[in-house]
């Protein structure tokens, strides 16, 4: 008597119900079984490359049983998977001109395919559109893409693209519409998931990918955070699609876990595309005469510039210091209205203009050929200093990056925090002001915000304030969650002074606040700190100084006086090129004048003055 399942299998075999007779092959944990589905699949598929290698797999668990069979059943599938056309590299070549994946994207898009959630890392000006538009292409539902960003100027595929600025009818009206249409994507903002009606109609479409772009924006470890993202996530997680893309720019690995915890990605594929670029030079240089230091190093250099200052006032100092040495220059701030941002942004990448001075408010130019990036006041975070960095030298060729370090810069920082953060006296000012007839645009957003989601205003229906009687005074109320947002804000700031202020190689210290572990072979020549090492000094130059100091921190510890700490420097086998013994006593004494370094009171022994 056979097996039952076997006897099974070859009547369904016999009625040609090909899809049943492989199921019921599957029951049996026998050799043969295996053996006969692997048969089955390679038949059915031969130029499936997924299910031969399905079969190959099933050839494999038979082969200790079955080694002379399976052995010339694998090198028959083998030698189908050689003859067989690859559909990928079909579609590759023919939607998007492409005879190659990029190494990477391939192993990625293949995750994708097999359904699986994916977290990609990369500097924001990298094109990563190559990852949804082929998924798209390959999968039969439509994608979703949210995003923030305008269109691209050529995507190889068709978008549905909504406008952020339609009515909520409007937009459920157009997601209905693509239902139906040709297009596979649909872009969205994070903004329309604001609206249930919204979501509600998205939720109708068999989404068979979601894409998050700047998706580090919805976890709140991050600089970039929004409440929009963050809302936008909460959506998408809710709509259970089978497979997320979230984009990330460049981000330390605990806002990338965030990340996928907010999206609840479950084992996602991770991937943080390579930053270190040889190409980049990494400086800091203490200064308060900024605008004069950087027109003296642009012009004893050449090619364009980028110089990003906080607040347009810094931006008008900067530029009218480097207008005044004659270095062409155009500005970009928050008070110019958008047409004005655009025309300036165009002559500057058509390079009517050699030095663009701007605000953070530029994330992206298509300008690849930027020389040097000068950052005239510390970025607010280390992930925005990064972003910033990166527009630099896209082409390949040598480009600085220079931060101007003045920790006066501090206040300047805080009084920007004390606008994004409200407290409670500034809640109760702009209730007051309000109250009193002042102008909506004359207060801070941020306040009159909080005060309409805790109730104490609400707008009525002609667009005018109504004032709502509340138990709580504001001065009694719970503000933890904002203060907390603001104390995270503080101590991003004080990672960008640790940037400044650090001692050791920049670029090995970036490299790991991104998660990145340089091997001991890793060899940087790209920075500041470095050069100060290899290059011979006089006891004039600011990098002796710079080296000087760095021997310190090393030896401070060890409690010594000048002559003690001069002798020291000199046996540490520092290359002190140029320097005698005489000369460091001299720089000790100086840096001790000038404040850089403490004798203290108990011994006269030398520390770094930490101020
Ligand atoms: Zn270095």
């Amino acid at each position: 008597m056979g097996d039952p399942l076997l006897e099974q299998a070859r009547k369904q075999l016999a009625e040609g119900r090909l899809n049943e007779a492989e199921s019921t092959l599957a029951q049996s944990d026998k050799p043969w079984a295996n053996l006969h589905r692997a048969d089955l699949i390679l038949l059915r598929a031969p130029f499936d490359r997924a299910r031969v290698e399905e079969a190959c797999a099933l050839y494999e668990e038979a082969s200790s049983d079955f080694p002379d069979i399976a052995r010339a059943s694998m090198e028959k599938a083998k030698a189908w998977l050689d003859a067989a056309p690859d559909p990928m590299m079909e579609v590759l070549q023919e939607v998007f001109g492409r005879s190659q994946f990029p190494k990477m994207e391939r192993k990625l898009i293949d995750g994708i395919l097999q359904g699986r959630h994916t977290l990609v890392s990369a500097p924001r000006a990298t094109d990563l559109s190559l990852l949804y538009e082929f998924s798209a292409c390959m999968l039969e539902g439509k994608t979703l893409l949210v995003t923030t960003r305008l269109p691209g100027e050529n995507p190889a595929i068709k978008m549905f693209r909504i406008n952020p600025s339609l009515a909520t009818g409007e937009v459920r009206e157009l997601v209905g519409e693509f239902a139906g249409a040709s297009e596979k994507i649909l872009v969205l903002g994070p903004d329309h998931f604001r609206h249930p009606e919204i979501q509600e109609s998205i939720s109708d479409l068999r989404v068979e990918l979601v894409v998050f772009e700047e998706a580090h924006t919805a976890c709140d470890r991050s600089s970039a955070f929004t409440q929009a993202a963050a809302d936008a996530a909460k959506a998408l997680v809710k709509m259970q699609p089978p497979r997320i893309l979230a984009l990330s720019g460049m981000a330390p690995p605990h806002v990338l876990n965030g990340t996928g915890e907010v999206l609840k990605l479950i084992h996602p594929v991770r991937h943080t595309a390579p930053f270190d670029r040889p190409e980049l030079y990494w400086g800091v240089s203490k200064s308060t005469e900024k605008g004069n230091t950087i027109a003296t190093a642009l012009q004893n250099s050449s090619g364009d510039a980028l110089v990003f200052a906080q607040t347009p006032e810094n931006v008008g100092e900067v530029a009218a210091a480097l207008k005044e040495r004659g270095i062409s220059t155009v500005v970009l701030h928050e008070d110019m209205d958008a047409v004005q941002q655009e025309r300036t942004l165009r002559d500057w990448e058509r390079s009517e203009a050699r030095v663009l001075v701007t605000q953070p408010i530029l994330e992206e130019t298509i300008k690849t050929e930027i020389r040097n990036i000068f950052l005239a006041d510390y970025p607010a975070s280390l992930e925005l200093f990064f972003e910033q960095a990166m527009l630099a030298g896209r082409d390949g060729d040598p480009a600085n990056i220079i931060l101007l370090y003045d920790s006066g810069d501090k206040a300047t920082h805080l009084a920007i925090l004390d606008t994004l953060y409200p407290d409670r006296d500034l809640l109760e000012e702009t209730h007051e002001a309000l109250r009193g007839g002042a102008e909506e645009e004359t207060l801070n957003p941020r306040a009159l915000n909080i005060l309409v989601r805790r109730g104490y205003l609400r707008k009525d229906s002609e667009g005018g304030w109504a004032f709502l009687e509340k138990e709580t005074p504001i001065q009694r109320l719970d503000l933890s969650e904002v203060e907390d947002r603001r104390k995270l804000a503080e101590e991003r700031l004080r990672e960008m002074e640790d940037y400044a202020e650090t001692r050791s190689c920049r670029r090995r210290w970036i490299l790991e606040k991104f998660g990145e572990k340089p091997g001991s072979d890793w060899k940087c020549g790209g920075c500041d700190r470095c050069k100060a090492l290899e290059s011979g000094y006089t006891k004039r130059d600011p990098e002796a100084k710079e080296a000087v100091l760095d021997a310190v921190a090393e030896l401070e510890s060890r409690r010594m006086t000048v002559i003690g700490m001069a002798r020291a420097i000199m046996f540490l086998g520092r290359p002190m090129k140029g320097l005698t013994e005489a000369d460091i006593k001299e720089l000790l004494h100086a840096l001790v004048r000038d404040g850089d370094l403490v004798a203290n009171p108990d011994g006269d022994w030398l520390s770094l003055n930490r101020r």
